[in-house]
C-alpha cells in the first residue's frame, strides 16, 4: 500500500482509539448529576491513559506501523506525546480539586479510597517515568539501566491506572465494559511479552555469526557477520538493525547500528562501529565465531525511498556507515547515476573506508570531497568544516534535482541542512539520520 495512505490510516486509527474511551463513557448507563468539569476531567484522564497505553504499541517496532514514518520518527513521537499524555493525566485530578477542594484529602496516601491510592500511584509512576527519560543523562542513569527502569515503570503505571479506573467504577460500570477494558490492558501488556520473549525466541532461530573484524580509520571497526542456517533478510541501503551480542537473544541490551554493506547481499552483512561506550567497545572486540542476533531492518533513511537523477551524500565521522551501504548497493546494482560524497572528519587518520571508497570509483560515477578539520600540512583537499561556502563551491549545478542524505554529529547535520536550505534546496530533498534515538 502507498506509504502516505498507510500513514494517514494509522493516524486516523490512532485518533479513533484515543477517543474511543470517551465514546465508552457515553454509552449508558452513565453516572448522572456530574458537573461539566468532572466530565471534562474524566475525559482528559481517559485520553491521557489511552495515549499511555498506545505507547506500548509504538515501541513494539511493528514494521507495518513504522514503514510509513520510519522508526526514528515513531520513537520521537513516543517521547513527545508522553509529555502531552502526562499533562492530560495531571489535569484530571487538578480539575477535580478545583471543583471540590475538599477532595484534597484523597491525595493523602494513607487516607482516601483504594481508587484514589491507585490513581495517585499511577501519577507518581508516570512522573518518575517522564523525569527519568528527560533527565536520564543529567541523572547519570546508564542507558541499559534506564531501559529496564522505563519498561518497569511503564508497566506499573499502566497497571495502577487500570486498577484506578476499575475501582472508581463510574464509567466502566457494566460487565461488558469491564471485560473490554481488561482485554485492552491485556493486549497492551502482551506487546511487552512479544517484544521481550516472542521476538527473541524468533531471533534465536535465525542467528548470525561474526566472520570478520577489521579496524577502519577513526577508531571505527568494521564487523562482518553471516547468516547461520537461514537465508538472511532483505533491507534497503541506509537502514539499520538492533544488534545483540553473545549468548542469549533474551538480553535487554541491544543497540542500533546502520548496515554498512550492500543491500544486494542478504546473507552477509557489515557494520562500522565506533567505540562510544560499553557496548560499542565490546562490539569492537568481537571474535570470529561469536553469535549475534539481529532485529531489523528498521528506518526510513534510504535512497530506495527517494528516486532522483543523482545523489549527494554528506557524512561526518561514523555517519559514513549508511553512506557505505548506499555506495556499495548502487555499485552492485550497476547504477550509472552521478553521486557526490562529502565526508568530513577531524583528522586524516579518522577517515574510515577510504580505500573502499576509492575502489568504488571504478564502479560508480562517484566524486568525493574529503574535508578535514585538522589537515596535515600536505593536505590537498578541503579544510575546516562543511560550510555553506564549501557546499556552494562543490555542489553540482543540477543540485536542485538531486537528493541529499546527511548523517553525522547533530550540530554538523543542523548546519549542513540550514546551508542547503539557504541555497534553495527544497526541504523535501533533504534526508537526515540521527545516531541518537534516546
Ligand atoms: C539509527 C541509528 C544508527 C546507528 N548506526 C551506528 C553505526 O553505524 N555505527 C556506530 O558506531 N554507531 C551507530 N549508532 C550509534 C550507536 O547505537 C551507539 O553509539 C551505541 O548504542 C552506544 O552504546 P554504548 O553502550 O557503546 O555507549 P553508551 O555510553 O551506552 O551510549 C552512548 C549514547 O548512545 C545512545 N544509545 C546507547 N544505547 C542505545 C540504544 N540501545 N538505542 C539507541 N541509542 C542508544 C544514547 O544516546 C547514549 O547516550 C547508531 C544509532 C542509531 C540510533
Amino acid at each position: 500500500m502507498n506509504r502516505t495512505i498507510l500513514g494517514f490510516l494509522w493516524l486516523a486509527l490512532y485518533l479513533l482509539v484515543v477517543l474511543a474511551p470517551i465514546g465508552l463513557m457515553l454509552v449508558p448507563p452513565v453516572p448522572s448529576g456530574r458537573s461539566f468539569w468532572v466530565e471534562l476531567s474524566v475525559a482528559l484522564g481517559f485520553v491521557g491513559l489511552t495515549q499511555i497505553g498506545i505507547q506500548f504499541v509504538l515501541i513494539a517496532r511493528f514494521k507495518p506501523l513504522t514503514y510509513p514514518f520510519g522508526i526514528d520518527v515513531v520513537l520521537k513521537y513516543h517521547r513527545q506525546i508522553a509529555v502531552v499524555a502526562l499533562l492530560f493525566v495531571l489535569v484530571h485530578p487538578v480539575l477535580l480539586l478545583m471543583e471540590h477542594p475538599a477532595r484534597v484529602a484523597l491525595l493523602n496516601p494513607l487516607g482516601g479510597t483504594y481508587a484514589s491510592k491507585f490513581g495517585l500511584g499511577a501519577v507518581l509512576l508516570l512522573l518518575a517515568l517522564v523525569a527519568t527519560s528527560i533527565w536520564r543523562v543529567r541523572l547519570r542513569i546508564p542507558y541499559e539501566t534506564w531501559r529496564g527502569l522505563h519498561t518497569g515503570l511503564g508497566v506499573l503505571a499502566l497497571a495502577f491506572s487500570q486498577v484506578h479506573v476499575s475501582l472508581a467504577g463510574l464509567y466502566i460500570n457494566t460487565l461488558w465494559k469491564q471485560i473490554l477494558w481488561l482485554a485492552s490492558s491485556g493486549i497492551l501488556l502482551s506487546l511487552i511479552v512479544y517484544l521481550r520473549l516472542v521476538k527473541p525466541w524468533l531471533q534465536k532461530r535465525r542467528p548470525w555469526r561474526v566472520v570478520g573484524v577489521r579496524p577502519e580509520g577513526g577508531g571505527t571497526v568494521n564487523i562482518d557477520i553471516e547468516a547461520v542456517g537461514h537465508d538472511g533478510f532483505r533491507f534497503h541501503p541506509g537502514q539499520f538493525a538492533w544488534i545483540k551480542v553473545g549468548g542469549s537473544p533474551y538480553t535487554l541490551e541491544e543497540h542500533p547500528f546502520s548496515f554498512a554493506s550492500s543491500a544486494e547481499q542478504t546473507t552477509r552483512l557489515s557494520f562500522g562501529v565506533k567505540a562510544l561506550g560499553d557496548f560499542s567497545e565490546r562490539m569492537q572486540q568481537l571474535e570470529a565465531g561469536t553469535t549475534v542476533y539481529i532485529d531489523g531492518p528498521h528506518g526510513a533513511f534510504s535512497i530506495d525511498r527517494a528516486q532522483a537523477p543523482g545523489y549527494v551524500f554528506i557524512a561526518g565521522g561514523v555517519g559514513i556507515t549508511p553512506m557505505m551501504s548506499f555506495l556499495t548497493t548502487l555499485a552492485d546494482r550497476g547504477d550509472p547515476r552521478p553521486i557526490l560524497l562529502i565526508y568530513s572528519t577531524n583528522t586524516e587518520s579518522e577517515l574510515a573506508y577510504s580505500d573502499e571508497i576509492e575502489a568504488l570509483k571504478e564502479r560508480l560515477d562517484l566524486e568525493t570531497v574529503f574535508v578535514l578539520d585538522e589537515p596535515p600540512h600536505d593536505w590537498a583537499a578541503e579544510e575546516g568544516q562543511v560550510t555553506g561556502e564549501l557546499l556552494d563551491r562543490r555542489l553540482p549545478k543540477e543540485r536542485f534535482v538531486r537528493r541529499f542524505f546527511i548523517c553525522g554529529p547533530s550540530p554538523m547535520m543542523q548546519a549542513v541542512e540550514r546551508a542547503l536550505l539557504d541555497h534553495g534546496v527544497p526541504q523535501s530533498h533533504i534526508y537526515l539520520e540521527e545516531f541518537a534515538l534516546a
